[in-house]
Protein backbone atom coordinates (compact mmCIF):
# COMPACT_ATOMS: atom_id res chain seq x y z
CA UNK A 1 0.00 0.00 0.00
CA UNK A 2 1.13 3.63 -0.55
CA UNK A 3 0.95 5.34 2.62
CA UNK A 4 0.99 9.18 3.20
CA UNK A 5 1.85 10.27 7.13
CA UNK A 6 1.70 14.27 7.62
CA UNK A 7 3.63 15.52 10.80
CA UNK A 8 5.87 12.27 9.41
CA UNK A 9 8.71 13.80 10.95
CA UNK A 10 7.26 14.56 14.50
CA UNK A 11 6.91 12.36 17.65
CA UNK A 12 3.92 10.13 17.04
CA UNK A 13 4.25 10.19 13.43
CA UNK A 14 7.91 9.27 13.21
CA UNK A 15 6.99 5.80 15.02
CA UNK A 16 3.68 5.22 12.51
CA UNK A 17 7.12 5.75 9.95
CA UNK A 18 9.51 2.79 10.87
CA UNK A 19 6.48 0.67 11.37
CA UNK A 20 4.70 1.06 8.51
CA UNK A 21 7.31 1.48 5.98
CA UNK A 22 8.28 -2.23 7.39
CA UNK A 23 5.65 -3.24 4.82
CA UNK A 24 4.24 -0.34 2.71
CA UNK A 25 5.72 2.35 0.44
CA UNK A 26 5.70 5.46 2.87
CA UNK A 27 5.33 9.11 2.09
CA UNK A 28 6.55 10.94 4.99
CA UNK A 29 5.06 14.94 4.78
CA UNK A 30 6.29 17.26 7.28
CA UNK A 31 7.18 21.16 6.97
CA UNK A 32 9.93 20.45 9.77
CA UNK A 33 8.50 22.61 11.74
CA UNK A 34 8.71 20.74 14.96
CA UNK A 35 9.74 17.42 13.61
CA UNK A 36 13.05 16.66 11.79
CA UNK A 37 14.57 14.80 9.12
CA UNK A 38 16.98 13.69 11.71
CA UNK A 39 14.20 11.22 12.86
CA UNK A 40 14.02 9.65 9.83
CA UNK A 41 17.72 9.01 8.95
CA UNK A 42 17.49 4.90 8.96
CA UNK A 43 13.77 4.26 7.85
CA UNK A 44 12.94 3.47 4.35
CA UNK A 45 10.55 6.48 3.78
CA UNK A 46 10.19 9.18 1.04
CA UNK A 47 10.34 12.18 2.78
CA UNK A 48 8.36 15.67 1.33
CA UNK A 49 9.28 18.29 2.96
CA UNK A 50 5.46 20.18 2.21
CA UNK A 51 2.96 22.93 4.53
CA UNK A 52 -0.42 21.22 4.50
CA UNK A 53 -1.76 24.68 5.22
CA UNK A 54 -0.75 24.25 1.06
CA UNK A 55 -2.53 22.15 -1.26
CA UNK A 56 -1.06 18.83 -1.99
CA UNK A 57 -1.63 16.08 -4.34
CA UNK A 58 -0.31 12.77 -4.22
CA UNK A 59 -2.52 9.15 -4.73
CA UNK A 60 -2.16 7.35 -1.71
CA UNK A 61 -4.18 4.65 -0.20
CA UNK A 62 -4.23 5.69 3.37
CA UNK A 63 -2.98 8.65 5.22
CA UNK A 64 -2.39 9.31 8.53
CA UNK A 65 -3.27 13.04 9.57
CA UNK A 66 -0.47 13.65 12.24
CA UNK A 67 0.46 17.04 11.04
CA UNK A 68 -0.01 19.99 14.02
CA UNK A 69 1.91 21.16 16.76
CA UNK A 70 1.08 19.55 20.12
CA UNK A 71 2.73 21.39 22.67
CA UNK A 72 1.11 23.97 24.97
CA UNK A 73 3.81 25.73 25.10
CA UNK A 74 3.61 26.60 21.23
CA UNK A 75 -0.58 27.76 21.93
CA UNK A 76 0.50 31.19 22.77
CA UNK A 77 3.21 31.57 20.27
CA UNK A 78 1.72 29.24 17.21
CA UNK A 79 -1.59 30.10 17.49
CA UNK A 80 -2.71 30.96 14.22
CA UNK A 81 -0.46 28.46 12.55
CA UNK A 82 -2.28 25.74 14.51
CA UNK A 83 -5.63 26.26 13.88
CA UNK A 84 -4.89 26.95 10.36
CA UNK A 85 -3.02 23.61 10.60
CA UNK A 86 -5.63 21.79 12.16
CA UNK A 87 -8.23 23.32 9.73
CA UNK A 88 -7.31 24.55 6.04
CA UNK A 89 -5.24 21.74 6.40
CA UNK A 90 -7.15 19.00 7.66
CA UNK A 91 -9.33 20.21 4.67
CA UNK A 92 -6.52 19.38 2.17
CA UNK A 93 -5.90 16.43 3.38
CA UNK A 94 -9.58 15.45 3.11
CA UNK A 95 -10.14 16.59 -0.25
CA UNK A 96 -6.85 14.73 -1.57
CA UNK A 97 -7.93 11.73 -0.15
CA UNK A 98 -11.59 11.93 -2.14
CA UNK A 99 -9.78 12.84 -5.11
CA UNK A 100 -8.02 8.86 -4.96
CA UNK A 101 -10.56 7.22 -2.60
CA UNK A 102 -8.20 7.13 0.48
CA UNK A 103 -8.89 6.31 3.90
CA UNK A 104 -8.04 8.80 6.21
CA UNK A 105 -6.98 8.55 10.37
CA UNK A 106 -7.26 11.94 11.50
CA UNK A 107 -5.05 12.46 15.08
CA UNK A 108 -7.52 14.57 17.18
CA UNK A 109 -7.03 14.72 20.70
CA UNK A 110 -7.99 14.42 24.47
CA UNK A 111 -8.25 18.12 24.38
CA UNK A 112 -11.40 18.15 22.33
CA UNK A 113 -13.26 17.47 26.06
CA UNK A 114 -11.19 20.56 27.71
CA UNK A 115 -11.25 20.93 31.12
CA UNK A 116 -13.81 18.12 31.96
CA UNK A 117 -16.52 17.79 33.95
CA UNK A 118 -16.89 13.94 33.55
CA UNK A 119 -14.72 11.85 34.56
CA UNK A 120 -13.38 9.32 33.16
CA UNK A 121 -13.87 11.07 29.25
CA UNK A 122 -15.60 9.08 27.04
CA UNK A 123 -16.61 9.71 23.45
CA UNK A 124 -20.26 10.81 24.14
CA UNK A 125 -19.05 13.87 26.42
CA UNK A 126 -19.04 16.37 24.43
CA UNK A 127 -16.51 19.01 26.30
CA UNK A 128 -15.94 21.61 27.99
CA UNK A 129 -13.84 23.63 25.73
CA UNK A 130 -13.07 27.40 25.95
CA UNK A 131 -13.50 29.08 22.17
CA UNK A 132 -11.35 32.07 23.20
CA UNK A 133 -8.79 30.76 26.05
CA UNK A 134 -5.03 30.09 25.19
CA UNK A 135 -5.60 26.59 24.46
CA UNK A 136 -8.89 27.23 21.96
CA UNK A 137 -6.57 27.43 19.04
CA UNK A 138 -5.61 23.73 19.41
CA UNK A 139 -9.14 22.10 20.67
CA UNK A 140 -11.41 24.66 18.90
CA UNK A 141 -9.67 23.19 15.60
CA UNK A 142 -9.39 19.79 16.38
CA UNK A 143 -12.72 19.92 17.40
CA UNK A 144 -13.55 21.70 13.55
CA UNK A 145 -11.08 19.05 12.18
CA UNK A 146 -13.23 16.22 13.75
CA UNK A 147 -16.22 17.81 12.05
CA UNK A 148 -14.21 17.71 8.69
CA UNK A 149 -13.66 14.10 9.24
CA UNK A 150 -17.52 13.26 9.50
CA UNK A 151 -18.42 15.20 6.93
CA UNK A 152 -16.39 13.91 4.42
CA UNK A 153 -16.82 10.67 6.26
CA UNK A 154 -20.44 10.62 4.11
CA UNK A 155 -18.00 10.06 1.24
CA UNK A 156 -14.71 8.21 1.86
CA UNK A 157 -13.30 5.88 5.25
CA UNK A 158 -12.56 8.45 7.88
CA UNK A 159 -11.09 7.12 11.78
CA UNK A 160 -11.03 9.82 14.07
CA UNK A 161 -8.82 9.15 17.18
CA UNK A 162 -9.04 11.27 20.07
CA UNK A 163 -5.14 10.66 21.09
CA UNK A 164 -4.60 11.38 25.11
CA UNK A 165 -1.32 12.07 26.59
CA UNK A 166 1.54 9.86 24.96
CA UNK A 167 4.82 9.61 25.56
CA UNK A 168 8.48 7.70 24.29
CA UNK A 169 11.31 8.14 22.39
CA UNK A 170 11.67 11.08 19.86
CA UNK A 171 9.96 13.36 21.59
CA UNK A 172 11.59 16.64 21.48
CA UNK A 173 13.68 17.53 24.64
CA UNK A 174 12.58 21.28 24.30
CA UNK A 175 9.18 20.09 23.33
CA UNK A 176 7.65 21.71 26.76
CA UNK A 177 5.37 19.21 27.58
CA UNK A 178 5.50 17.65 31.11
CA UNK A 179 7.94 14.12 30.61
CA UNK A 180 10.11 15.92 28.52
CA UNK A 181 10.65 18.39 30.82
CA UNK A 182 10.38 16.18 33.63
CA UNK A 183 12.76 14.10 32.39
CA UNK A 184 15.56 16.25 30.59
CA UNK A 185 15.52 18.64 34.21
CA UNK A 186 16.14 15.38 36.29
CA UNK A 187 19.01 14.26 33.87
CA UNK A 188 20.59 17.89 34.37
CA UNK A 189 20.00 18.14 38.10
CA UNK A 190 18.06 21.48 37.15
CA UNK A 191 14.44 22.06 39.19
CA UNK A 192 11.71 19.88 38.53
CA UNK A 193 9.14 22.21 37.60
CA UNK A 194 5.62 21.17 38.30
CA UNK A 195 3.27 23.98 37.32
CA UNK A 196 0.38 24.70 40.10
CA UNK A 197 0.30 22.05 43.00
CA UNK A 198 1.18 19.00 41.42
CA UNK A 199 -2.66 17.78 41.90
CA UNK A 200 -3.86 17.59 38.34
CA UNK A 201 -3.72 14.22 36.37
CA UNK A 202 -2.95 12.66 33.38
CA UNK A 203 -2.86 9.49 31.80
CA UNK A 204 0.24 8.37 30.26
CA UNK A 205 0.42 6.50 26.71
CA UNK A 206 3.70 4.61 26.02
CA UNK A 207 3.86 5.46 21.86
CA UNK A 208 4.14 1.81 20.85
CA UNK A 209 1.00 1.14 22.40
CA UNK A 210 -0.32 3.76 20.63
CA UNK A 211 0.66 3.26 17.86
CA UNK A 212 -0.58 -0.09 17.56
CA UNK A 213 -4.17 1.28 18.33
CA UNK A 214 -4.27 3.59 15.32
CA UNK A 215 -3.38 1.43 12.75
CA UNK A 216 -6.18 -0.75 14.25
CA UNK A 217 -8.24 1.80 14.04
CA UNK A 218 -7.20 2.48 10.21
CA UNK A 219 -7.46 -1.31 9.16
CA UNK A 220 -10.84 -1.49 11.05
CA UNK A 221 -13.78 -2.25 8.34
CA UNK A 222 -16.20 -1.77 10.99
CA UNK A 223 -18.95 0.80 9.20
CA UNK A 224 -20.14 1.82 12.49
CA UNK A 225 -16.10 3.89 13.20
CA UNK A 226 -16.75 5.55 10.12
CA UNK A 227 -16.42 9.77 11.01
CA UNK A 228 -16.85 8.09 14.82
CA UNK A 229 -14.46 9.35 17.58
CA UNK A 230 -12.49 6.68 19.39
CA UNK A 231 -10.30 7.19 22.42
CA UNK A 232 -6.66 6.25 22.54
CA UNK A 233 -4.69 6.81 25.58
CA UNK A 234 -3.64 4.97 28.69
CA UNK A 235 -6.29 4.82 31.52
CA UNK A 236 -4.00 4.60 34.86
CA UNK A 237 -3.77 7.87 35.92
CA UNK A 238 -1.16 9.81 37.78
CA UNK A 239 -1.12 12.97 39.44
CA UNK A 240 1.81 15.45 37.97
CA UNK A 241 3.39 15.50 41.68
CA UNK A 242 3.95 12.04 41.30
CA UNK A 243 5.26 11.89 37.90
CA UNK A 244 7.94 14.38 39.53
CA UNK A 245 8.88 11.96 42.03
CA UNK A 246 8.98 8.77 39.98
CA UNK A 247 11.02 10.45 37.13
CA UNK A 248 13.26 11.97 40.09
CA UNK A 249 13.67 8.36 41.45
CA UNK A 250 14.43 6.97 38.33
CA UNK A 251 16.70 9.45 37.46
CA UNK A 252 18.57 9.52 40.80
CA UNK A 253 18.52 12.77 40.07
CA UNK A 254 19.57 15.46 42.82
CA UNK A 255 17.20 17.86 41.01
CA UNK A 256 15.06 20.01 43.51
CA UNK A 257 11.05 20.32 42.80
CA UNK A 258 9.67 23.95 42.20
CA UNK A 259 6.30 25.08 42.19
CA UNK A 260 5.28 27.34 38.94
CA UNK A 261 2.23 29.13 38.55
CA UNK A 262 -0.56 27.09 36.63
CA UNK A 263 -1.34 28.06 33.04
CA UNK A 264 -4.88 28.71 32.61
CA UNK A 265 -7.31 26.77 31.17
CA UNK A 266 -4.64 23.65 32.31
CA UNK A 267 -7.19 20.75 32.31
CA UNK A 268 -7.09 19.44 36.16
CA UNK A 269 -8.20 16.02 35.22
CA UNK A 270 -7.65 13.47 32.63
CA UNK A 271 -8.30 9.77 32.08
CA UNK A 272 -9.55 8.02 28.57
CA UNK A 273 -12.17 5.65 29.04
CA UNK A 274 -11.26 3.39 26.77
CA UNK A 275 -14.15 0.77 26.38
CA UNK A 276 -15.12 2.11 22.64
CA UNK A 277 -11.25 1.17 21.12
CA UNK A 278 -11.36 -2.57 23.99
CA UNK A 279 -14.82 -3.39 22.17
CA UNK A 280 -14.14 -2.18 18.18
CA UNK A 281 -10.37 -2.80 17.83
CA UNK A 282 -9.76 -5.25 21.15
CA UNK A 283 -6.55 -2.74 22.26
CA UNK A 284 -5.36 -1.72 25.58
CA UNK A 285 -2.30 -0.40 26.50
CA UNK A 286 -0.30 -3.13 27.38
CA UNK A 287 3.32 -0.96 28.39
CA UNK A 288 3.92 -0.66 32.01
CA UNK A 289 4.49 3.42 33.11
CA UNK A 290 7.56 2.75 34.92
CA UNK A 291 9.24 0.28 31.10
CA UNK A 292 7.97 3.25 29.71
CA UNK A 293 9.63 5.52 31.80
CA UNK A 294 12.97 3.51 31.56
CA UNK A 295 12.90 3.40 27.79
CA UNK A 296 12.37 7.04 27.30
CA UNK A 297 15.02 7.75 29.75
CA UNK A 298 17.49 6.10 28.11
CA UNK A 299 16.62 8.03 24.79
CA UNK A 300 16.89 11.35 26.53
CA UNK A 301 20.19 10.34 28.40
CA UNK A 302 21.30 9.23 25.05
CA UNK A 303 20.56 12.69 23.26
CA UNK A 304 21.52 15.09 26.03
CA UNK A 305 24.69 12.78 26.25
CA UNK A 306 25.78 13.02 22.23
CA UNK A 307 23.47 15.68 21.36
CA UNK A 308 23.79 15.57 17.10
CA UNK A 309 22.72 12.17 17.25
N1 LIG B 1 3.31 20.51 33.51
C1 LIG B 1 4.10 20.76 34.61
N2 LIG B 1 5.40 21.10 34.39
C2 LIG B 1 5.95 21.17 33.15
C3 LIG B 1 5.14 20.90 32.03
C4 LIG B 1 3.82 20.58 32.25
O1 LIG B 1 3.66 20.70 35.76
O2 LIG B 1 7.14 21.47 33.06
C5 LIG B 1 1.90 20.13 33.75
C6 LIG B 1 0.88 20.89 32.91
O3 LIG B 1 0.53 22.12 33.53
C7 LIG B 1 -0.24 19.88 32.87
C8 LIG B 1 0.46 18.53 32.89
O4 LIG B 1 1.76 18.78 33.41
O5 LIG B 1 -1.06 19.99 34.03
C9 LIG B 1 0.60 17.91 31.52
O6 LIG B 1 1.11 18.88 30.67
P1 LIG B 1 1.60 18.57 29.20
O7 LIG B 1 2.08 19.87 28.63
O8 LIG B 1 2.51 17.41 29.18
O9 LIG B 1 0.31 18.10 28.43
P2 LIG B 1 -1.23 18.56 28.43
O10 LIG B 1 -1.93 17.38 28.98
O11 LIG B 1 -1.42 19.77 29.29
O12 LIG B 1 -1.51 18.82 27.00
Amino acid sequence: MKIGITGGAGFIGRHLCEQLSRNNEVYCIDSLVTGSEENLKDLDVTFIKHDIVNNLDLKLDQIYHMASRASPKDFDSHALEIALTNSTGTLNILKMAKKYNASVLIASTSETYGDPLVHPQNELYRGNVNTTGPRSCYDESKRFAETLGYVFSKDITVRIARIFNTYGPYMQIEDGRMIPNFISQAIRNQPVTIYGDGTQTRSFCYVDDLVRGLVLLMNSNNGELNGSPVNLGNPEEHTIYDMAVKIKEMTGSSSDIVFLPLPEDDPKKRKPDISKAMQYLNWKPEKTLDSGLKETINYFKNQIMNPKN
